[in-house]
This record gives structure tokens, C-alpha cells and sequence, in this order.
């Protein structure tokens, strides 16, 4: 058994049962055994894959749409770029990459990384050493004083959830206790009726409403620093774009699916995020939410098509690879539909390229 796992039993052990987030805080973020402590966990040597991973288009589109939202901004000088979660920091080098069309886009760019593991740090120090980057290890830690680009590609569904349990007794929250030596789901007796959302809780027992406390704090976040200082957040996660009942809390492990009370720390554990609910706290702070859009249809609007048949053109050789990935950032059976593109704005903002305006 693992370390970490000997850990959260002996907790339960002392405090009792946990909830499904206590547990991802710890298989994530234990400062010793956490998933995202170890060196390696994403791209195609570690857990998973990510978009930014499986091809340079992803975040050198994404790039070129940050130089349109910054041009269509005015151009503010400097601003903030900002990722959250920037993992292995290939994301920010492509995009990086493809800003060097608009030289005044990059001198303009105070570039800060917000990651809480070491490891994953200082693979970005390594990728980024070229770029004039700082770091924060929260984004509460970040006091912007100018407009903030921010981007955060499946970051918000690494953020510890809670789970909701629909029981004869009506809705408790589902919780992560000890049974025959391993790990097993129980429910409280606490009432988790006011977490569900009324037109959900008359779903029958068995149904599991998740909902993520963190994820929530980091929007309202984001949303209240874009309402004061402007810029554009872009947020990339697999989610639901309707609040709605379902267990979405998943291991992977080697690029497998694995038992998520398996192998804490051994594997990635995500849960998948709810547009609707955090879109809503988006415009509670008087902003406006574009989206959230199919990935898919997201990319094709800002030009993937044409970006990989240039690529395809300049490297005959890698055509395949080019098409297939392709394939897997776009196609409705792959990453296309599942996961989906939402922005925040200031409330005066018309336009933002390949998304439509939701509030
Ligand atoms: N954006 C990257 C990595 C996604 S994995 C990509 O697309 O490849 C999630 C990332 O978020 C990791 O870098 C992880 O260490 C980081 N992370 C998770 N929770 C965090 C938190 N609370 N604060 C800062 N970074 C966090």
C-alpha cells in the first residue's frame, strides 16, 4: 500500500471519514506524495495528456488570440500575463512563440506563473528560460496594478471537489472513509440539500451532485480582478456546460482510467467543472461571460485548419502527426466537445474572437 494512502487512513482513523475534496487535496497536493509533487506527471512520459501537449497549435492559436484581445484592448502597456497551473510551461512558451508576430505584445507582457508544486516549477524555469518570468505559488497571491491576460487550460478541475449523495433521507454529502483494509465512499448525516441546485434535487437516490468550493473562490477571483483592471480571462476545462447530476471524479494513471480510492498520489485524480454555476459567479461580479464554446468549434473559429495545413506544408514528413493531432483537439469523439472554452470580460466588451457572448 502507499505511503500516502497509509496517511489518509490514518487520519480517517483519527478524524473519521474525510470529503472527496480533503481527499484530492491530499492525493494532489500532500507536500511529500502528492500527484503533482513528482516531477513528471503530465505529457506523453507521465499520467496524461493535456492540449498543450498534443500540439504547438493549441497554444499558438492561443497566443494569437490573447494579441487580438490585448489589440482590441487598446494595447495596454504593461499588462499582466497570467497563467494559472501552467504544468511542464508549454502552453506559455508556444504562445510566447506565436506573440512574436506583435513584438509590442511581448515588451508589454509582465509574465507570472501560478503553481503550487516545486517540481512542475522548475520544469518551467527549465522550458521558460529565455522569458522573463516570475512566480506565485497562489492566486491570491496575485496583486495586479494593471490589466491581466490570464489563461488557465485544466486548472480549475484539479481543484479539490465535494460530492453531494442523493440518500432516502434526502441529500448528504458523500464522503471517503475506511472498510477491509482499503479505502471506501460512505455518506454523512449532514443535510447537503442547500449545495444542489432546485431544479436538481429531486433526482432519485443514488445521484451525485459535485460542486468545487476552490474552483468557485478562483473564479470570483478572476472575475473581480478582470471587473477592476481589465483584460481577459480564458478559461479551458472539461466540464458540463449545465449544472447537472453525475460522479465525474476520475483517476488516470500511465494514460489509463484507474480506481480513484486505487492509488492516492499514484495517479491524477480530476472531477469535471460546471460552467453554469461558475459562469454565474463570473457575472455576479459584473462582469461578462462569453461561452463556455466546444473546444472544438473554439479553435476551428481562430484558424486551426489553416494553422495545420501551413504546418503540414512547411514539414511534409509530419503530415500524419499534424492531421492527428488535429483530430484529437477538435473531433466531438475526442477532446473536442467535452472540453470547452469560457471567458470573462468587462461588462463593455463586445467582441471576443471565437466565442459568443453568454450574459
Ligand atoms: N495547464 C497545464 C497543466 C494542467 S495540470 C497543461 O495544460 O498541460 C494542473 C496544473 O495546475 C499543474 O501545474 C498543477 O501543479 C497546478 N495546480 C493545481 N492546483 C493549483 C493551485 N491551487 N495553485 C496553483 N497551481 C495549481
Amino acid at each position: 500500500m502507499s505511503t500516502l494512502k497509509e496517511k489518509i487512513l490514518r487520519r480517517i482513523a483519527r478524524e473519521g471519514p474525510i470529503s472527496v475534496a480533503q481527499y484530492m487535496e491530499m492525493a494532489l497536493y500532500d507536500p511529500e506524495h502528492g500527484f503533482y509533487m513528482k516531477g513528471e506527471p503530465i505529457g506523453a512520459r507521465g499520467d496524461f495528456i493535456t492540449a498543450p501537449e498534443v500540439s504547438q497549435m493549441f497554444g499558438e492559436l492561443i497566443g494569437l488570440w490573447f494579441v487580438q484581445a490585448w489589440e482590441d484592448h487598446g494595447r495596454p502597456k504593461p499588462f499582466l500575463f497570467l497563467e494559472l497551473g501552467p504544468g511542464r510551461g508549454t502552453l506559455m512558451t508556444d504562445m510566447l512563440r506565436a506573440a512574436r508576430l506583435r513584438p509590442q505584445f511581448a515588451q508589454a507582457a509582465e509574465i507570472v506563473l501560478v503553481e503550487t508544486s516545486p517540481a512542475l516549477r522548475q520544469r518551467q524555469k527549465e522550458q521558460l528560460k529565455d522569458a522573463h518570468v516570475t512566480w506565485r505559488d497562489s492566486l491570491f497571491e496575485v496583486q495586479p496594478d494593471r490589466p491581466v491576460f490570464l489563461v488557465a487550460n485544466e486548472f480549475l478541475d484539479a481543484l479539490p471537489a465535494r460530492q453531494a449523495i442523493k440518500t432516502d433521507q434526502g441529500w448528504r454529502e458523500r464522503l471517503i472513509g475506511a472498510a477491509g483494509g482499503g479505502l471506501a465512499f460512505v455518506s454523512a448525516n449532514k443535510a447537503m440539500e442547500e449545495f444542489v441546485p432546485p431544479r436538481l434535487r429531486g433526482a432519485p437516490a443514488g445521484a451525485i451532485f459535485e460542486f468545487s468550493p476552490e474552483a468557485q473562490d478562483a473564479v470570483r477571483t478572476i472575475a473581480s480582478i478582470i471587473a477592476q483592471w481589465g483584460g481577459v480571462a480564458l478559461l479551458i476545462d472539461y466540464g458540463h456546460e449545465h449544472s447537472a447530476i453525475g460522479d465525474t471524479l476520475q483517476a488516470v494513471k500511465e494514460h489509463a482510467y484507474a480506481d480513484a480510492l486505487g492509488e492516492p498520489g499514484g495517479a491524477d485524480l480530476t472531477a469535471h467543472i460546471d460552467f453554469e454555476a461558475l459562469g454565474a459567479i463570473a457575472r455576479a461580479q459584473d462582469t461578462k461571460v462569453f461561452g463556455p464554446e466546444p473546444q472544438g468549434s473554439f479553435l476551428e473559429a481562430i484558424g486551426i485548419r489553416a494553422r495545420a495545413k501551413k504546418l503540414k506544408e512547411a514539414s511534409p514528413a509530419r503530415a500524419r502527426d499534424i492531421d492527428a493531432a488535429l483530430d484529437r483537439l477538435t473531433s466531438p469523439t475526442q477532446m473536442g466537445t467535452l472540453f470547452k472554452v469560457m471567458a470573462i470580460a468587462q461588462a463593455r466588451v463586445s467582441d471576443l474572437a471565437g466565442l459568443s457572448c453568454s450574459s
